[in-house]
């Protein structure tokens, strides 16, 4: 028997629920979220005291506003109109050559720092939903029982039917119950910063570069409300090692490779110190449950390879984990083959798009010329171009 499970003994638990959902970021929020009228006693519980900071690029793709609209068409409607928020319809995207291509969204998209976005969730939870919430409790440890999670935290010892494991990129439950460890070639590194006075920005737009110096990296620069800019530059972790490179400095070079980009600057200042982060990403399939247990969002490495995006995936797999927990708790039945229903259904919703994008990083970090012949081919032709990134 592992010694964690001795250290948890039945007199000790303070409180039994049928669900309990670690980590209240984007998947766990989602998740307590479209559980509500479940019926079933659920309690979520965040190691950080709301509002926190997630280091993170602050782009909430469309994808995230329109499953919000899903689990109830209030949310979309308060999130167009939180003044935090800066509506964006466009990324702009620029060739280590200067060349440039505009792709136009599709769906609603907003800028927000996470400090808010991640708040307002939570807040729905809390305001919403009948979940019992705890926050400043960090999960130390779980023990998996024929009958029962058990779980020692730094707030006492909880157990429960499932849990829900949204604990993010540096994941305990990931590590001690699916196994999970960092591959460099599945995991990327990035810094943030927030920076003021960026001249030259086009409204409602998001921008990224392909650096020469820095390949296959890129550099961001996305617009948040108040002049108030979020950038930031990321990286394969494999080309990170092999090149021994400094994220930070590569931020500044990056800045500095671009003549445009260092005019844009010249009036600006650092908001705040720059700060990085890992990123999990989906291009392997790997074991998102096992007995007891469904891993949501970064815990599960669903982060889009190509573009970064986690928000929505994260998101997207803590609806399916609620869906899931609906259908099978009446059978209670969580075990491991069971689960693997919830596998499948986030590799059906979102499967397709992480293999073609992790096929397309491939490429373009093998051939760097071909993507930037491709960006400087779709800025001739801005008619293919709208038909050919629309598709993307
Ligand atoms: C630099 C950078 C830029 C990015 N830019 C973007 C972007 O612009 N758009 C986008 O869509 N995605 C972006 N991402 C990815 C995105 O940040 C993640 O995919 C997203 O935050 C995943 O949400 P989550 O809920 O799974 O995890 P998180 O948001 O990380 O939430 C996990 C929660 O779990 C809590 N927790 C962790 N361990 C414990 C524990 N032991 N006990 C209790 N609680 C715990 C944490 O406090 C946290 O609140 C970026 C990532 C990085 C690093």
């Amino acid at each position: 028997m592992p010694e964690v499970a001795k250290q948890i003994v039945d007199q000790d638990i303070s409180h039994h629920f049928d669900v309990i959902i670690v980590g209240a970021g984007p998947a766990g929020a989602t998740c307590a979220l479209a559980l509500e009228d479940s019926g079933l006693q659920v309690a979520i519980l965040d190691k950080a005291g709301f509002p926190r900071d997630k280091v993170c690029g602050d782009s909430i793709p469309g994808r995230s506003v329109k499953l919000l609209g899903q689990i109830d068409p209030r949310y979309q409607e308060i999130l167009s109109k939180f003044p935090h928020t800066e509506y964006v319809s466009a990324t702009r995207v620029v060739s280590s050559s200067g060349k440039q291509i505009i792709k136009y969204w599709n769906n609603r998209a907003y800028n927000c720092k996470r400090m808010e976005f991640d708040n307002l969730l939570f807040d729905w939870v809390k305001s919403d939903t009948k979940t019992t919430v705890f926050e400043n409790t960090e999960l130390q440890s779980v023990t998996i029982e024929s009958d029962k999670v058990l779980l020692k935290t730094s707030s006492g010892n909880f157990s429960t039917d499932i849990i829900v494991g949204c604990d993010g990129a540096h994941s305990l439950l990931a590590k001690k119950l699916a196994g999970f460890t960092v591959n460099k070639y599945h995991y990327a590194g990035a810094v943030r910063a927030y920076h003021s006075n960026i001249t030259g920005s086009t409204p409602n737009q998001n921008e990224i570069f392909f650096s020469k110096k820095a390949y296959p990296g890129y550099f961001w620069l996305f617009p948040l409300p108040d002049n108030s800019f979020n950038i930031g530059f990321g990286m394969l972790s494999k080309a990170i090692a092999e090149k021994k490179m400094n994220l930070k400095e590569s931020l500044v070079a990056v800045i500095e490779e671009f003549p445009e980009l260092t005019q844009r600057f010249s009036a600006s200042g650092p908001i705040q110190q720059i700060d990085g982060f890992g990123l999990p990403l989906g291009s392997r399939n790997l074991p998102l449950s096992g007995n007891r247990f469904l891993l949501c969002g970064d815990a599960a490495s669903l982060i889009d390879p190509l573009s970064g995006d986690g928000i929505g995936n994260a998101m997207t797999s803590g609806k399916i984990a609620a869906e899931h927990i609906r259908n099978y708790f009446s059978k209670g039945n969580f075990d491991a083959i069971t689960n693997q229903a919830y596998d499948k259904a986030v590799y059906r919703t979102l499967g397709q798009e992480l293999k073609r994008n992790t096929r397309l990083l491939r490429i373009s970090s093998r051939f760097p010329w071909l993507l930037n012949s491709a960006i400087a081919f779709l800025s001739k032709k801005n008619f293919v171009s709208r038909y050919l990134l629309k598709k993307l």
